[in-house]
């Protein structure tokens, strides 16, 4: 098949590139990895698995030994390295079979692959290394490709496989992945001489070939046909998924309703942890959820365990209508509750009805997928990418039903296998071995004027103690400069920003939207966008002060007013933090509109906390005094005014702020961004109504 055949895959290999790597089968086998884990088709993130065997050295006796070098634990094909690889002995492998005491006792067999380690810098080997190392072939792919998932997944998956390719494919019915497993597919070859390849029931494809480049036109060739069948009878299909049972609203409206919905699904969501929220309206989403078979299918479950494992078995689907006014809290709540009450239950009872004696104990009973018909796709998960990654794995599953439903009728695993899949003691280990949460994980914050200065610091000390954070500032350039930094350190799912002018309610609405539609609500918010004017009375004219005080107190009013809206929603109690200024406690001249408004802020933030405290959101102040680096307040004219009003150079001016206060410190923005962190890490959580002042001491400014 030559490149341009391929309709349903990407063929990307360089022959020059190819060539520069001749003689390193590893190189190579790391190169046909990456090129097959960019094609999405080929394989989902982080599933499958590569290897190829050649002879190399032993370093302990001089001899040439057969080596496999196969995709370790963890990680995704597409940026695989060298390092991504675990390498192993293939003869003390293989002669693992001596001692094996039979499929009840498999799990102890991973243990013993570390005896079988070659390279010892190598990655741990993963669960599916015996089902390449009984193979004998040089290179060989493992993918989870959605169009062999499809037939694998199928009633009549066997024969489908069969006639499609005239028996040069065999097919080992599903069982989890193991040292069973590979002796299976050795079984398999060994009955079936001559097979190019072999699919796994409700599983994925095994292909292969003498080199790197035959395994990979091998495999792109088995998907391609694959493929090509199943578009050839969806296309002869009266109707996909049974047809369409109703309309979606339009793309506009769409977002509108899941803005609006997405903070109460995720209160209910977090009912054991706080959950990251992601929502996808995908045309291949709407075509399910909008089709008479979303009823039949989306009970049923997914198939492959690299869907179920991300995406829980089943979703929840909605019982709303697309159009659905969702302005009446308490109703849609009564609505929705009694949905989730089912599926907890439902989840608990399968853990109950399938467990083991050494099960480890039942996980969060919420669902990961939520399906709103007519409106797209919700997922919930402890941080972003994990949802994100789980809507694209549901995508996936849809895929496979779509597929499967064309060629024949879509099986899901039996409830158990996929019970022993989900709470799989080396499963569990995994979840173990993962790094503790951060102080700040599964929280989403907004920080207005968070383009430089304060905000930019806050922001980033959030981000780095695990929120989701929205950026926003009134100035696009600061705004994007800022987000870019922001996905380089962070990542790309960590951050979102809107444009946020805090005088204008029609912005902060956008911007809490941004919130809920990107990660599904609001937990912690920062009022921190202010301007300064320093003016004498007679100089003060009335366009400073209502600038000022729409800014400064007006401002905080509507962004809190927005927030606390979204919070009671998700019912989850939450955080505002408004970064006033000492000088809403100290009085001197010159300062009568941004002091008087800096004290209408700290009052304003007492009477919000009053207010709030039976929500469970909380309202504390940061005094900031002088914070000179990467402040707007001071370009613009004021810190030159401040330097000649002390008859000093703008340069001199943090060492004089510094020695007017008590400590003889200069405060740097990552002072306030600390005590915001210490307002919202967990040991200040009984805590409202409070002012802490980080201004380095000063007498006046003492709280009283
Ligand atoms: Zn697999």
């Amino acid at each position: 098949m030559s490149k341009q055949e391929f309709k349903h895959v990407s063929y990307l290999w360089d022959e020059n590139v190819a060539a520069s790597m001749k003689g390193d089968e590893v190189q190579l086998l790391v190169y046909r990895s990456n090129l097959l884990g960019a094609d999405l088709r080929l394989t989902n993130y982080g599933g499958g698995n590569t290897s190829c065997k050649a002879i190399a050295k032993d370093p302990l006796t001089g001899e040439e030994v057969e080596v496999m070098w196969v995709k370790g634990s963890g990680g995704d094909l597409g940026t695989m390295k060298r390092e991504g690889l675990a390498a192993l002995y293939v003869n003390r492998m293989r002669s693992l079979k001596n001692i094996y005491r039979g499929v009840e006792h498999e799990d102890e067999m991973v243990e013993l692959f570390n005896h079988c380690i070659y390279d010892l810098a190598s990655k741990t080997p993963s669960i599916d290394t015996p089902l390449h190392g009984f193979l004998p072939f040089k290179h060989i792919d493992h993918l989870h490709p959605d169009a062999a998932i499809a037939i694998a997944a199928s009633k009549d998956g066997e024969k489908i496989t069969k006639e499609l390719f005239d028996g040069k494919i065999g097919w080992v019915p599903w069982q989890r992945p193991g040292f069973d497993l590979g002796l299976k597919l050795k079984k398999c070859l060994d009955e079936n001489p001559g097979i190019v390849g072999i699919m796994l029931g409700s599983h994925g494809l095994f292909t292969w070939g003498d080199t790197a480049y035959e395994s990979y036109i091998n495999t792109l060739q088995v998907i391609e046909k694959c493929a090509e069948y199943l578009q050839q009878n969806i296309q002869q299909q009266p109707a996909v998924f049974g047809g369409q049972r109703i309309e979606s609203l339009d793309a506009e409206k769409r977002k509108e309703q899941a803005a609006a919905l997405a903070p109460i699904l995720r209160g209910f969501c977090s009912s054991q942890t706080k959950m990251i929220g992601h929502f996808t309206d995908d045309d291949r989403v709407l075509e399910f959820v909008n089709s008479n078979d979303l009823s039949r299918l989306s009970p049923m479950g997914t198939s492959c365990p690299d869907h179920f494992l991300r995406t829980k078995i089943s979703p929840l689907v909605l019982n709303l209508e697309p159009q659905q006014d969702l302005s009446d809290l308490n109703a849609i709540k009564e609505k929705i509750a009694p949905l989730f009450e089912a599926y907890r239950n439902t989840y608990t009872e399968y853990y109950n009805t399938c467990k083991h004696p050494n099960s480890p104990a039942v996980r969060d009973a919420n669902p990961v997928i939520i399906l709103y018909p007519g409106v797209g796709m919700f997922s919930f998960a402890k941080d972003k990418q994990t949802a994100r990654v789980a809507a694209e794995f549901y995508i996936n599953a849809i895929n496979v039903m779509k597929g499967a439903e064309a060629i024949s009728s879509y099986t899901s695993l039996p409830r158990q296998e996929a019970f022993n899949i989900e709470y799989w003691l080396l499963e569990e280990a995994k979840l173990q071995r993962m790094p503790k949460p951060k102080p700040l994980s599964g929280r989403i914050a907004l920080v207005t004027g968070s383009g430089g200065g304060i905000g930019k610091a806050i922001a980033k000390k959030f981000a780095s103690e695990g929120a989701c954070v929205v950026l926003s500032d009134n100035h696009a350039e600061r705004l994007a400069e800022a987000k870019a930094e922001f996905v380089k350190s962070f990542g790309k799912d960590a951050v979102a920003a809107c444009l946020l002018d805090v005088t204008d309610a029609n912005t902060i609405q956008q911007a809490t939207k941004e919130a809920t539609l990107s990660f599904g609500g609001l937990d912690l918010v920062v009022n921190n966008a202010g301007i300064s004017i320093s003016k004498t009375i007679e100089d003060h004219t009335e366009k400073d002060w209502d600038l000022l005080y729409d800014i400064l107190v007006k401002g905080q009013m509507l962004v809190t007013q927005s927030s606390v809206g979204i919070m009671r929603k998700q019912n989850m109690g939450g955080d505002i933090l408004n970064i006033v200024s000492k000088n809403a406690l100290v009085s001197g001249p010159n300062n009568a509109g941004y002091g008087s408004a800096k004290a209408a802020q700290l009052h304003l933030s007492r009477l919000n906390a009053a207010e709030l405290g039976k929500d469970k959101i909380r309202v504390n102040v940061v005094n900031p005094d002088a914070v000179i680096a990467g402040s707007n307040i001071w370009s613009g004219g004021w810190a030159e005014g401040r330097a000649k009003a002390y008859g000093i150079k703008i340069e001199e001016l943090p060492a004089y702020y510094a020695g007017r206060t008590l400590l003889n410190e200069i405060i740097l923005p990552e002072d306030i961004a600390n005590a915001c962190f210490a307002y919202v890490g967990g040991l200040l959580s009984k805590s409202t109504g409070n002012t802490i002042n980080v201004d380095g001491g000063i007498a006046g400014s003492f709280v009283r």
